[in-house]
C-alpha cells in the first residue's frame, strides 16, 4: 500500500448580497413565491439587453482586495454555454479570459501550522435558477426566482494538503466575506457553497493525479467529511491498481459518501466567447482606491488586536472575532469596563444564554443586552455591588429583559452585604448554632473558616461580602 499525499482545490460560490440581480433589477430576496422576481433578462428573452449592477463589481472588488488580488480595472463578461432547465438563456454570463481579481493568497492556520494558500482568480457570474422535482407527481418545476443573482467564484490554487486546510480556508474566506457586509453568511440558502476538486499523489511526487470534483457543498461540516470520504475512496482505488476517473461526484450528507453525477471528459466545451450585450467592466482608479479605503479591519487582524487587549488565547479571541457583529458588540463593552473580564462574560454567560434560547450567537441585534449593560455589570461585579455569583445567576434575565443591571440589582434587592452590622448578626447566629466546628477550630482546625463562610453565605442568599464576612469571623473566633 503506497502513501498517498492529498491535493485539494476550491472553487467557492459566494453571492452577493445586493438589492436587485446582477444583470435586471429583479429583486433577489430570498423565499418568494415562486417565479415572481423575474423579468424578460433573467428570464433569458431573446433581445433582452442586461446592465451591469454596479454594487456587485463594488462587491467583488472588496473581495479581491481583502483576498490581496490584483483587480483588473478592466475585465470582460463571457458567454459560458450550456443547456439546463433552469438556465433559460443556454448561456450563464461570466469571466473566463479577464475576470475581475486575479493573483490572491490568503493565510490561514489549520492544526496550529499557518499556510498560504493562493487564490487564482476571482470572476463575477449570474446564478441559475432552481428546478424542482416535485415528489410523487410526474413533472419537474423551474423556479426563476433565484436565476441571474450576483455570485463571484473564488478559485484557489491546488495548494491544500487535508481537509483540515480545506475548511480552515473556508473558514477564513467566510470570516472576509461576511466582515466585508458582501455576503450575507446564510450557508443553508447557499449564500455560501463549495465545489471541492481532491486528487492523491504519491508522496514525494510533483505532478498532480486525476482529480474528481465534489459539488455544492454548503456547510463546513460536509466539507470536511465529503474530502475526507473522497480521500480514502480514492486512496481504495489506488490501492487496487485502478485509476481515478475524472467525474464530478456528489456528496450525501445523510449516507456519508460520494457518488458520481457525470463524467467530466464529456461534460463540456462551454464555448466561452465575450458577451457582445455587454461592454467591458472599466473600474476608475480613484474608484478603486476610494474602495480600498473602505475595508474594514478584517477578522484575523482583529483577532490579534484583541488577543493584546484580552491576554486570552487565540483559540477564545477567534470566537469572538466570529461575526463582525459580535466582535463590535465585544468592542464596545470592552471600552467601558475591564476587556478580559468583559471576554469572559461573551464568552460564557453570553454565549451560553444565546445557545439556551436558540439566539445565532453573531447577531447582538437580537438580544435585549446592550454594551453598555454588559459593561456595568463587569462594573458593578468589580465595585463589589453584587457577587460574581449573583452576577451569573441574573445574567438570563439580564440578556432577555435588556435592564440595566445596577438598577435591576437594586430593585431586586440583590446587593451584597457590605455593611458589618447587617452581618453581624448571621455571623452570631451561625457561631452559636455550631458549638463542636467553633471548638475544633479553636483547637487549631483553621480550615473549618470555609464551612463558617459557606453557612453564612446560604443564610444571605449569596449576598454577603465575603472579605466582610471573613473579617468578622477572624474577629468572632479570636
Ligand atoms: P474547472 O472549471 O473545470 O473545474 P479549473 O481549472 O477552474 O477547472 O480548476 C478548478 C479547481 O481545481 C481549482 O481550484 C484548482 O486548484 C483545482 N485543481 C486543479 N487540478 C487539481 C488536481 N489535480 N487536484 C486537486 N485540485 C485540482
Ligand atoms: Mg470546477
Ligand atoms: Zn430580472
Amino acid at each position: 500500500m503506497a502513501a498517498y499525499e492529498a491535493v485539494i482545490g476550491l472553487e467557492v460560490h459566494v453571492q452577493l448580497a445586493t438589492a436587485s440581480k446582477l444583470f435586471c433589477s429583479c429583486s433577489t430576496r430570498f423565499g418568494q413565491p415562486p417565479n415572481t422576481n423575474v423579468c424578460e433578462v433573467c428570464a433569458g428573452m431573446p433581445g433582452a439587453l442586461p446592465v451591469p449592477n454596479r454594487q456587485a463589481v463594488h462587491y467583488a472588488a472588496l473581495v479581491g482586495l481583502a483576498t490581496n488580488c490584483a483587480i483588473n480595472r478592466r475585465s470582460i463578461f463571457a458567454r459560458k454555454n450550456y443547456f439546463y432547465p433552469d438556465l433559460p438563456a443556454g448561456y450563464q454570463i461570466s469571466q473566463f479570459d479577464l475576470p475581475i481579481c486575479e493573483h490572491g493568497h490568503l493565510d490561514i492556520v489549520a492544526e496550529g501550522q499557518s499556510k498560504r494558500i493562493g487564490i487564482t482568480r476571482i470572476h463575477m457570474e449570474n446564478d441559475a435558477g432552481k428546478n424542482i422535482h416535485a415528489q410523487g407527481e410526474n413533472a419537474s418545476y423551474v423556479d426563476l426566482n433565484r436565476a441571474g443573482t450576483p455570485l463571484v467564484e473564488i478559485v484557489s490554487e491546488p495548494d491544500m494538503r487535508s481537509a483540515a486546510e480545506a475548511v480552515a480556508y473556508l473558514k477564513t474566506l467566510y470570516g472576509i466575506v461576511t466582515y466585508l457586509g458582501v455576503c450575507d453568511g446564510n450557508m443553508e440558502e447557499g449564500s455560501f457553497r463549495c465545489d471541492a476538486n481532491v486528487s492523491l499523489r504519491p508522496v514525494g511526487a510533483t505532478a498532480f493525479g486525476t482529480r474528481t470534483e465534489l459539488k455544492n457543498l454548503n456547510s463546513f461540516r460536509n466539507v470536511q467529511r465529503a474530502i475526507e470520504y473522497e480521500i480514502a475512496r480514492q486512496q481504495d482505488v489506488l490501492d487496487d491498481g485502478d485509476s481515478v476517473v475524472q467525474e464530478t461526484r456528489l456528496y450525501d450528507a445523510v449516507k456519508n459518501l460520494t457518488a458520481s453525477m457525470r463524467s467530466k471528459e464529456e461534460a463540456h466545451d462551454y464555448r466561452y466567447f465575450p458577451d457582445p450585450d455587454l461592454l467591458p467592466v472599466e473600474i476608475e482608479a480613484a474608484e478603486l482606491e476610494r474602495w480600498r479605503a473602505e475595508l474594514p479591519e478584517l477578522p484575523q487582524p482583529r483577532a490579534g488586536r484583541f488577543m493584546e487587549l484580552t491576554g486570552l488565547p487565540e483559540a477564545e479571541v477567534e470566537v469572538l472575532v466570529q461575526s463582525r457583529a459580535l466582535a463590535d458588540f465585544f468592542e464596545a463593552a470592552a471600552q467601558k469596563a475591564d476587556p478580559r473580564k468583559v471576554a469572559n462574560y461573551v464568552l460564557g454567560p453570553l454565549l451560553r444564554e444565546c445557545n439556551a434560547r436558540n439566539v445565532p450567537t453573531g447577531d447582538p441585534a437580537r438580544w435585549a443586552m446592550k454594551p453598555e449593560a454588559l459593561a456595568e455589570l463587569v462594573r458593578i461585579v468589580d465595585q463589589g455591588l453584587i457577587s460574581a455569583k449573583i452576577a451569573n445567576d441574573i445574567f438570563g434575565d439580564l440578556f432577555s429583559n435588556g435592564a440595566m443591571p445596577e438598577a435591576y440589582v437594586r430593585e431586586k434587592g440583590l446587593g451584597q452585604i457590605s455593611d458589618s452590622s447587617a452581618l453581624e448578626a448571621a455571623v452570631d447566629a451561625v457561631i452559636a448554632a455550631n458549638p463542636a466546628e467553633v471548638e475544633a477550630y479553636k483547637g487549631g482546625k483553621t480550615k473549618l473558616i470555609s464551612f463558617f463562610v459557606g453557612l453564612i453565605m446560604r443564610a444571605t442568599k449569596g449576598k454577603a461580602n465575603p472579605a466582610l464576612v471573613n473579617e468578622l469571623l477572624n474577629k468572632k473566633l479570636q
